[in-house]
């Protein structure tokens, strides 16, 4: 691989040989970075290339002409590359012998050399570059690809705001005050990225460069940035990465280390940051690897290190998710958080298998219920749970199914009222099974049906055969 770095040529010789369309363009790019251009060149391009000669005097630098010199490049660039910075041989007329020989000479000067479109006999290659002002992106692919590279270019170009140069003239405005003001690094780091990828940001990009300048100031005169850390409770759906909101994506970015368990998708981990810290306290049904409290106990203790701490839940952490424990234990400890919800498993489910949770001709309510089992028992008010006109759904309710059909049928909901098992739901492992209530756990067993699973009750899941697009769906008659 060829070393990428950012040469500072400010104000400093730059030898380019050339006086064509090619050596305009590499003329072009160095007046940018503020070099002074020497061309050497056959003739006089003044009258046949006035950009390039505009270029060369607004550099202060100078043309060398060598028919009129009566000299030889070689012996031209020879005097000339004493002080100089780089060069660049782009010179269409002069044949492969005499651009080798030349480049021989830079190499034996230790002077970086580019010969345009002959990597054999480059000491440094220009990559694709996306601009943005003092912002600059480049890619290279060592001179193997170059039209990737470019498609490469094009890509970044759509996703960067044209304003980015603004905000980084902006960071650097700030850059000398900031490190006074905040003396340790943790801070400053902190204040930069919220400034970088907050409201402050928002506002440059919308050519408000006053309004964020306010908000800078106002930032470094009130706020806080010491070592605490920050702890975000994160929904990440129910398995399809195409489900996590725009929020939870950003702080999967930030964090410095992850506690995930087993509901969350490898498809959703592999969009945390990649030198995030990962640490598994998976949690399976009467196996609980990390005990709650002891999980309550890391995240505190890692935001006190003054870690980005990331809690990945799967669904949305407030229903059936404990996110509630968790964050009460950090709350108590003045550790900030931030609770960010996703899509609950019912609601993905419901979508993905065509089953409406409400509807107004079936059902005016919905309810989710916990199916887990205390002590082998499942104790519900299941006199609560007889509305015809409202759904049921059961999450974790696998174990306790029997004892499901059996009590609310027991109590009066009909042996008939439609029930659909939605395993793994949204995702492409996604099963849905159709049966009445009364043959629940048939379908069940039938099914081999495993977790993660919801149980849908009530006559909503009869619209799933009009409405299913996900994919297909099993009866037990
Ligand atoms: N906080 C989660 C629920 C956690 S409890 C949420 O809001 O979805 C775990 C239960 O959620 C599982 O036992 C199962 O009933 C349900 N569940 C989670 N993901 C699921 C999925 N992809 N498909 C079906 N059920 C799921």
């Amino acid at each position: 691989m060829l070393l990428p770095v950012n040469l500072n040529v400010d104000g400093g010789w730059c030898v380019l040989i050339g006086g064509g369309e090619s050596a305009t363009r590499k003329a072009r790019l160095l007046a940018k970075a503020n070099a002074k251009l020497c061309v050497l060149a056959c003739n006089d391009f003044n009258a046949s290339n006035p950009e390039l000669a505009e270029l060369v005097a607004a550099s202060q630098g100078r043309a060398v002409n060598w028919s009129q010199e009566q000299k030889s490049p070689v012996e031209l660039l020879e005097k000339r590359l004493v002080n100089a910075h780089l060069c660049v041989i782009a010179c269409e007329g002069v044949g492969h012998a005499m651009q080798r020989k030349l480049s021989a000479i830079c190499v034996k000067n230790r002077i970086p050399v580019n010969v345009v479109d002959k990597p054999e006999l480059c000491t440094f290659t220009f990559p694709a570059i996306v601009e943005r002002g003092s912002l600059s992106v480049a890619i290279s692919t060592d001179g193997k690809a170059p039209v990737l590279a470019r498609q490469l270019r094009s890509r970044i170009e759509a996703l960067l705001p044209s304003q980015y140069g603004a905000l980084v003239d902006l960071a650097g405005e700030y850059r000398d005050r900031v490190k006074s003001r905040l003396t340790d690094a943790v801070s400053r780091r902190r204040f930069w990225e919220n400034t970088l990828d907050g409201p402050a940001a928002e506002q440059v990009f919308s050519g408000n460069l006053q309004t964020a300048r306010h908000i800078i100031e106002t930032e470094l005169a009130t706020q806080d940035f010491s070592k605490t850390g920050e702890v975000y409770l994160v929904g990440a759906g129910p398995g399809d990465p195409e489900l996590l909101t725009l929020r939870a994506l950003r702080l999967m970015q930030q964090a410095d280390v992850v506690f995930y368990d087993r509901l969350v998708a490898d498809d959703i981990m592999e969009l945390v940051r990649r030198d995030a810290q990962r640490i598994y306290v998976g949690k399976e049904r009467a196996n609980h690897s990390t005990p709650q409290a002891e999980i309550n106990e890391l995240l505190l203790q890692y935001a006190l290190e003054g870690k980005r701490v990331l809690r990945l839940k799967g669904g949305d952490p407030f229903i059936f998710g404990r996110g509630g424990e968790e964050i009460e234990h950090l709350a108590a400890n003045g550790v900030d958080f931030q609770v960010v919800p996703g899509i609950t498993a019912a609601a993905a489910c419901a979508s993905y298998s065509g089953i409406p949770l409400t509807h107004r001709d079936h059902a005016q309510s919905v309810r989710f219920i916990t199916g887990h089992l205390k002590q082998g028992q499942l104790e519900l008010s299941w006199s609560e749970l007889l509305d015809e006109q409202q759904t049921l759904v059961f999450y974790m309710g696998l174990h306790a199914a029997s004892t499901i059909s059996q009590q609310l049928i027991a109590h009066g909901r009909s042996a008939c009222t439609p029930t659909a098992i939605v395993e793994s739901g949204s995702i492409p492992a996604q099963r849905v099974v159709v049966a009445s209530l009364e043959m629940l756990p048939r379908a069940l067993e039938e099914h081999n049906i495993r977790s993660p699973a919801v149980i849908i009750i009530g006559s909503v899941v009869q619209l799933h055969e009009k409405l299913a697009w996900f994919n297909t769906i099993d009866k037990v008659e």
